[in-house]
């Protein structure tokens, strides 16, 4: 088993053998699960987040296909990739470039990130490593895509790709189907299950995502299988955000500043004009 096998089973090992979600806080799981001070998840209040662009932007996405994945419905719904040769994306935080591969997609019922104190039906994870592995501070980055149902919901066409409707195993994962530039929340935290890890570098995207009742259904009977001790979720609790604070990214986003920005300078421009008109008024009595 190589190393980069042997971590995917780490960081898949709480999923694959029901990890214990009584409290769903993770209080005994120890570790930076207790004492940690920038713990994910959190809950995001919108109103709160900062636009800047210069915290979090997307590079470039050059995903291939995943190819051979296994998925596993009967352990929580999990995507491994058996390596990391999956393309890779390129992101800048804070002016600094970073490339993330992909190491396994993951879901979570309910959703683990709430949005203004709001819990959704479910919570993708799209898991990426660091190219950079001794770059400590900076391990991972975590894509997360919150789900909601309705009666009215068609199926989601990524999940059907990945066999949410019929429960079979594929083998090819276009995540280009689903990753893709839009606004996102980012902020620093930690991995959701143990070792909760602080290293990670969360966007969490904007748009709620559409799945059908059906979909939804026939996920959480997987998912409440898994758990039945308790019959809860595999979703850990939100925690404090303490000293951090969230940005608010994006394509949408940059379009609004851009747009302020050109209105600003017209609305400059015109001041100046105003005033020296009203400057060579008064000097020649006009
Ligand atoms: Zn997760």
């Amino acid at each position: 088993m190589s190393f980069t096998q042997f971590k995917t089973l780490i960081l898949l090992f709480p999923l694959i053998f029901s990890l214990d979600y009584y409290d769903q806080t993770g209080s005994t799981w120890g570790g930076d699960c207790q004492s940690g001070i920038i713990q994910s998840p959190i809950n995001i209040k919108t109103s709160d987040a900062e636009k800047d662009n210069s915290k979090f932007s997307f590079k470039s996405i050059d995903y291939t296909t995943i190819q051979s994945t296994s998925i596993t419905y009967q352990h929580g719904y999990s995507i491994s990739t058996p390596s990391l040769d999956n393309g890779d994306i390129t992101v800048v935080i804070n002016g600094t470039e970073f490339k993330y591969k992909i190491n396994n997609i993951h879901f979570h019922l309910n959703s683990e990130h709430t949005i203004d104190d709001k819990l959704y039906n479910m919570e993708m994870h799209v898991v990426h490593e660091n190219t950079n592995t001794s770059d400590t501070n900076n391990l991972h980055m975590v894509i997360g895509y919150i789900f909601e149902s309705g009666d009215d919901y068609e199926d989601n066409s990524f999940l059907e790709s990945i066999g949410f409707n019929t429960g079979e195993t594929v083998t090819n994962v276009n995540v280009k189907n689903i990753v893709k530039k839009e606004d996102i929340y980012y902020y620093k935290g930690s991995l959701t299950t143990p070792p909760c890890t602080e290293d990670v570098n969360w966007v969490v995207v904007k748009d709620i995502k559409k799945m059908s009742k059906s979909q939804y259904n026939k996920f959480k009977e997987y998912v409440i299988k898994l758990n039945n001790k308790y019959n809860k979720g595999n979703n850990r609790k939100t925690f404090p955000l303490n000293e951090r604070k969230v940005y608010k990214s994006g394509v949408n986003e940059n379009k609004q500043n851009k747009f302020i920005k050109i209105s600003s300078i017209f609305c400059s421009i015109f001041f100046f004009y105003s005033i020296k008109y009203m400057y060579l008024r008064y000097i020649f009595r006009i």
